[in-house]
């Protein structure tokens, strides 16, 4: 029993009092058969009339019972010999289950039934029924609470004053009612989670959360970290010699960097800014500043891809500058990785450049100040940290992300950090077209290709994602290229995904940059930071299957030039709902924000989260939709409640969140 329980995460008695029903049901009372509704569940009692084993349309057990005002047939597909013995004629049988139409009438399959006898009673409360693991029953679960609710556990671990103006119950009374609800409760609402009990708890959760988060936050300022002055030249040279004019978003993001940066406690902030607004260029002004104080700075990318562009692209903006950058993966040769190894160690390399490969053991750095980490949610915890643990004093972090956050989300999972957003595009963009087409005009959409790189541009084919199996979607590369290529003889096809070698990869990229390839046949590998700005059409294939924040980001490879660019997403016949209405937000919107937000709608914060998930309390009882009120509360009173009340926060916390503390760690 007790392993059972702590299958579901039950280790003591506040935990188990915390395993809250999934839903109910109603044994309160006893409906006539006249009265029954189709679609609705309710609990009969009455006599068996008739009983028999048939074998049309297949093996069932079929039951009729009778009470005062009619008949309702009981049908189970699965038996044991010793339910037949229990719905013999003659038995006085109470059931419970949902009503549909039969053969004779009203039916119940598979209905839960009791023998009645003479003490039996009606429910007085609705019955719970508790999420639970194979071996542990509901009625094992009732039992073991019956006896928790009569611990006297449920005191308040919060001053009153936090709830006065919720208009909440309390605590011992939402968790009596929300385990043996009263009869005339309203199961709608329960099962929304929208009484005032759920509320109250809802509350209690998000609450818990905001001071796990906060606490963090707070213990992280009392780390020491360096402090940079202000930069006097490096980023005046660097802005006076781009092409372009920062954005005032741009700017903004940039002073509040600065900013933190001066201080004496590590910086940990999320820069976030949709695809093409411009993070690159911010995150070399942090470096600058980290430079000219005589500090190194790591910037590293989830890709080799990605870090082979942001090493091109940077080291034409900081050459000038004198500036010297190291630039480290897995794929470079011995001899040029130790020469790297060594720069960094010497602390001669002032920028490095690289992959996972950055925070390997063999890298030691002279003196890390500052670690960049582009598109932060491709990386675990674990790996942010370790990249961390290479500076002394702890490092600035400054992590960026082009999967915007959702305000809920940021004001809650994401508690622990400052967040800044670049919320502008730079000027002169043109934006993308977005076409949705069935997968029946397929040639159409060849023709399209062969007309964009006839004019000189360049285009992406997107292959299917096979989450089911890398092998199947490597397969399905390989015969998208071999189709190309015999499609369009006149073109130069190139074709990456994944499972190359890093180098491979890199010399494909740089032919397709160079326009020596027109049309590149891709796997999702191309989702994050490719910039070829000649590109203006891509063809995203069985685009049903992608979630929306990874079909914005692939969308947001092309419109990267002066070129008009389209995106076309083909579709496979039939469409799911979801998937309907997935592409239909891709369709309509072009906004990161709005297309997060619908993502977040639609699939919940746990996909959402991605790596973030394992480091960070989940919520089980809050819904940051349905609750966002009862959030903003619990994140405006979080921080002055840990500096008035610390002992009652911990309570509070071990109450909620008993293992939180070792987990927020990023
Ligand atoms: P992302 O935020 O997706 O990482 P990048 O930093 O790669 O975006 O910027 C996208 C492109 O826009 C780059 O080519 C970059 O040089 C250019 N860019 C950045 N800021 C501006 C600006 N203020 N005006 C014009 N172009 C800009
Ligand atoms: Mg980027």
């Amino acid at each position: 029993m007790l392993a059972n329980l702590a299958k579901l995460g039950v280790n003591n008695l506040q935990s188990l009092l915390l395993h809250l029903p999934l839903r109910y049901i109603d044994e309160t009372h006893i409906t006539a058969v006249r009265d029954l509704h189709v679609g609705e569940s309710a609990q009969v009692e009455g006599e068996i009339v008739h009983a028999e084993v048939s074998y049309k349309p297949r093996k069932a057990l079929i039951a009729r019972l009778e009470d005062a005002s009619g008949q309702l047939s009981l049908r189970f597909l699965h038996f044991y010999p010793s339910q037949i013995t229990a719905l013999k004629v003659g038995t006085h049988l109470r059931v419970y289950g949902e009503v549909r139409h039969g053969y004779f009438g009203f039916e119940m399959v598979h209905p839960t039934c009791k023998t009645v006898g003479e003490k039996t009673v009606v429910a007085e409360t609705l019955t719970p029924i508790y999420p639970t693991v194979a071996g542990l029953t509901q009625a094992n679960l009732r039992k073991a609470m019956s006896i928790a609710l009569g611990q006297n556990v449920l005191h308040e671990t919060l001053p009153a004053n936090v709830y006065a103006r919720l208009n909440l119950p309390s605590f011992a009374e939402s968790i009596q009612a929300l385990h043996h609800p009263a009869p005339d409760a309203n199961l709608r609402a329960l099962e929304n989670k929208t009484t005032p009990e759920w509320q109250r708890l809802a509350f209690d959760e998000l609450l818990a959360q905001q001071l796990s988060m906060r606490k963090h936050y707070a213990r992280r300022r009392a780390v020491n970290a360096p402090s940079f002055a202000q930069s006097q030249q490096l980023i005046t040279q660097l802005l006076k010699s781009l092409p372009f004019a920062l954005t005032n978003a741009q700017q903004k993001v940039a002073l509040e960097i600065q900013r933190d940066l001066m201080q004496k406690h590590p910086m940990q902030r999320l820069l976030q800014g949709d695809v093409g607004s411009g993070k690159t260029i911010v995150a070399c002004m942090a470096a600058m500043q980290a430079i000219e104080n005589g500090w190194q700075v790591a910037l590293m990318a989830p890709t080799e891809i990605l870090a082979e562009q942001h090493y091109q692209k940077i080291s034409g903006w900081l050459t000038p500058l004198n500036i010297s950058i190291a630039w480290l993966t897995g794929s470079q040769t011995k001899k040029e990785r130790e020469a790297a190894l060594q720069a960094i160690a010497q602390g001669s390399a002032q920028l490095v450049v690289g992959t996972h490969a950055l925070f390997q053991d063999a890298v030691q750095f002279n003196k890390l100040g500052l670690a960049i980490i582009d598109e932060q949610h491709r990386f675990g915890v674990q790996q942010r940290l370790a990249l961390r643990k290479k500076g002394e004093p702890e490092p600035h972090q400054l992590m960026m992300s082009a999967t915007p956050i959702p305000r809920t989300l940021s004001m809650s999972y994401y508690a622990d950090l400052d967040v800044s957003v670049i919320d502008e595009l730079p000027p002169g963009r043109t934006p993308i077209i977005t076409k949705l087409v069935s997968d029946e005009r397929r040639d159409e959409i060849l023709q399209r290709i062969r007309d964009a790189c006839k004019q000189g541009n360049q285009a992406y084919w997107v292959c299917p994602l096979i989450e089911e199996s890398e092998a199947l979607q490597l397969a399905t590369a390989n015969d998208t290229y071999a189709l190309m290529q015999s499609e369009f003889p006149e073109l130069n096809i190139g074709l990456i995904h994944g499972r190359m070698k890093p180098a491979e990869k890199q010399a494909v990229m740089s032919a397709f940059s160079t326009n020596a390839l027109q049309l590149l046949v891709a796997t999702t590998v191309i989702e994050v930071g490719v910039d070829v700005p000649n590109a203006s059409l891509m063809v995203i294939e069985h685009a049903e299957r992608m979630g929306l924040s990874q079909l914005h980001q692939l969308r947001g490879r092309v419109g990267r030039g002066a070129a008009k660019s389209t995106c076309i997403l083909l579709y496979q016949n039939k469409l799911s709902e979801t998937a309907r209405a997935r592409l239909k937000v891709i369709y309509e919107s072009n906004d990161g924000f709005a297309i997060a937000q619908a993502d977040l709608n639609l699939r919940g914060p746990g996909e959402f989260l991605g790596t973030r998930q394992s480091g960070v309390p989940m919520l089980k009882i809050a819904d940051l939709n349905r609750d966002a009120h009862l959030l903003e509360v619990a994140k405006n009173m979080a921080d002055s409640l840990i500096k008035n009340y610390p002992q009652a926060v911990e309570a509070h916390l071990a109450r909620w969140m008993p293992s939180a503390e070792e987990l927020v760690k990023v």
